[in-house]
């Protein structure tokens, strides 16, 4: 009776050890999670990129963006999902009165926290217990923004890993694996107020 509950808590133990190598990566965009995909690896973690990116503008620029995350992760052979674009809730929730807000401001931090309060609930639902984002890739998103918005939408839920990506050349690292495996490069960042 000892020895079974004695197995029992080794194997509750290798399952937990399990979990905690599984990680939610919140994808914005192929060539941004291609630098990121390899150094989580790297850390011994069994990655599954989510792309949730309601900010972007047009249907046709989501399911580009989205079918080249998606590819990458084919390629680095990693698991892979996808949640619907909603630009009107985005629009509604996150930029409405701050449409002229500069990038890196009011507006920005307002989407980093919409999209990964949707990383955060998808990873409780699915049983991860961390995850992060491939925005500290860009040397246009404040890392600390980032990381701040991270930690507001993880309250309560699966902790949020905060991995600065764009040290160690994180972003040299994304254009050249881009340009290697031939990933779309978006000219712009993804809202309609960030094409001007
Ligand atoms: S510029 Fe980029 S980060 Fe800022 S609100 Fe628009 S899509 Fe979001």
């Amino acid at each position: 009776m000892v020895k079974e509950s004695g197995i029992s808590i080794e194997m509750s133990r290798e399952a937990n050890k399990e979990r905690e190598k599984m990680t939610l990566l919140h994808v914005c965009c192929g060539p941004c999670a291609s630098a990121c995909v390899p150094r989580l690896k790297d850390e011994g973690r069994r990655v599954t990129m989510l792309f949730a990116n309601s900010n972007i503008d047009t249907a046709e620029e989501f399911e580009h963006r989205r079918a080249e995350a998606e590819r990458l992760a084919a390629h680095d052979g990693v698991a892979f999902a996808s949640l619907p674009c909603d630009h009107a809730d985005w629009l509604e929730k996150v930029a409405r009165v701050y449409e002229d807000a500069p990038e890196k401001g009011a507006r920005c931090e307002r989407c980093f926290r919409y999209n990964l309060g949707k990383a955060a609930e998808w990873a409780a639902a699915h049983g991860f217990d961390s995850f992060t984002t491939s925005l500290t890739v860009s040397p246009h998103k404040p890392s600390a923004m980032v990381f701040a918005a991270g930690r507001e939408a993880a309250a309560g839920g699966p902790s949020f890993l905060e991995c600065d990506f764009k040290k160690r050349e994180g972003f040299k690292l994304s254009v050249s694996r881009a340009k290697e495996l031939g990933l779309y490069r978006q000219p712009y960042c993804g809202c309609e107020f960030s094409r001007r």
